[in-house]
């Protein structure tokens, strides 16, 4: 670890190192550390960070708690900034060639393989076992493979997006989640006039309730928590939202099925990383309605259910969301260039923390506290 004082991008520029904030080891604080600019291999390119997210991905990778990550790492998987460098034959999905100076994203998830049996078989790209993701299952040892960097090497075969007339905080405010939602939504057909219910009020959540509201939804509920983002919440277009601590499990249930002809609701999406709101969710929904489950990011453990009552009697169609692919990343850069489409992200709080606060940014992640923190790598 090298400490350093705050530098101008121009005398950076001229020095050819790059500062990165570095979780260590499992359960070790986030630290500074610099690292050489890497020699680009043919097909490759360099991209300087304009924004990265920290989301609960995040919380979870400095606790430990996320299977396969070779520490040590350099977190963040979703961001947005300008091509500084490329070499060789790097172009978008539509073959444009892109350029040094281009405004991009790039997809976090890497070498999915389209030769496996879960990539032509099931089709289900996101559950590829050679598929790595910048941030997470890439290191530090993988060279500057994270966004929490002033500048993320992107290897041959990065699917880059341009990110031509987005606005980079509406982008930003949904981060990973508006891809990731983009799928829940995908997996919930949701239908015009449809009653949604959206339990959690993270990013997730938030782009969930949004998202249906775009998908056709007549109204949308959140039960979710604290106070500032059930008020995001309603901001971005909930209906009704309430408190999960305020009511217990029933009384939840009662808050939804009063507000939907005392049926439930007719798509479910629950999006909390708490096991019990999944049992809720199954409670939550009408017969014959339609349960997404896109919370469960890390393991917390088994919950009971009851398989006669909660599932087949109500026959419920229950599906689980893993990740994003390409598709989802697509379409989530092209509602964020949109400048009607994405003005409900830009209602988001959003807190900026530079490089070396990466640790307040997750702590106020892991509280709750900010709707949705970014760490700007040129912040001093
Ligand atoms: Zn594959
Ligand atoms: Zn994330």
């Amino acid at each position: 670890m090298v400490a350093s004082p705050p530098r101008t991008r121009i005398a950076y520029a001229a020095m050819s190192t790059v500062r990165a904030s570095v979780i260590p080891a499992p359960g070790a604080a986030a630290e500074i550390r610099e690292y050489d600019e890497p020699e680009l291999e043919r097909d490759s390119a360099l991209l300087d960070v304009s924004l990265s997210e920290v989301c609960g991905t995040d919380v979870h990778l400095r606790a430990g708690r996320l299977a396969g990550v070779p520490y040590p790492l350099i977190p963040g998987h979703v961001s947005i900034g300008t091509l500084s460098k490329v070499r060789g034959d790097v172009h978008d999905v539509e073959g444009r060639p892109l350029r040094e100076g281009d405004r991009v994203t790039f997809l976090d998830v890497h070498r999915t393989c389209n030769a496996c049996w879960y990539c032509l078989v099931a089709k289900a790209t996101t559950r590829c076992p050679s598929r790595r993701v910048y941030g997470i299952t890439y290191g530090a040892d993988d060279v500057l493979a994270g966004g929490w960097a002033e500048k993320v090497y992107l290897k041959p075969g990065t699917r880059i997006l341009p990110a031509d007339g987005v606005d980079d905080d509406a982008f930003m405010a949904g981060g990973c989640s508006l891809p990731t939602a983009l799928h829940a939504l995908e997996r919930a057909a949701v239908r015009i006039g449809d009653a949604v219910l959206v339990l959690g009020s993270g990013p997730v959540g938030l782009s969930c309730i949004i998202l249906a509201r775009m998908a056709g939804a007549l109204d949308v509920y959140c039960i979710g928590g604290p106070a500032n983002r059930l008020e995001a919440a309603r901001a971005v277009g909930a209906t009704d939202v309430l408190d999960f601590e305020s009511a217990l499990p029933e009384a939840r249930a009662a808050w939804v099925r009063e507000r939907t002809g005392g049926r439930g609701a007719d798509v479910t999406i629950e999006a909390t990383g708490s096991p019990r709101a999944v049992v809720d969710a199954l409670r939550a929904t009408r017969d014959a309605g339609r349960v997404v489950v896109v919370g469960q990011y890390t393991d917390h453990g088994e919950v009971p259910f009851n398989p006669h009552h909660d599932l087949n009697r109500k026959q419920l169609d229950v599906l689980g969301c893993w990740g994003s692919d390409f598709s989802h990343f697509h379409r989530a850069v092209r509602i964020a260039a949109d400048s009607q489409r994405s003005a409900p992200w830009r209602k988001l709080q959003l807190r900026r923390y530079s490089l070396a606060d990466a640790n307040s940014a997750i702590d106020d992640v892991a509280a709750g506290r900010v709707v949705k923190a970014l760490i700007d790598p040129h912040l001093a």
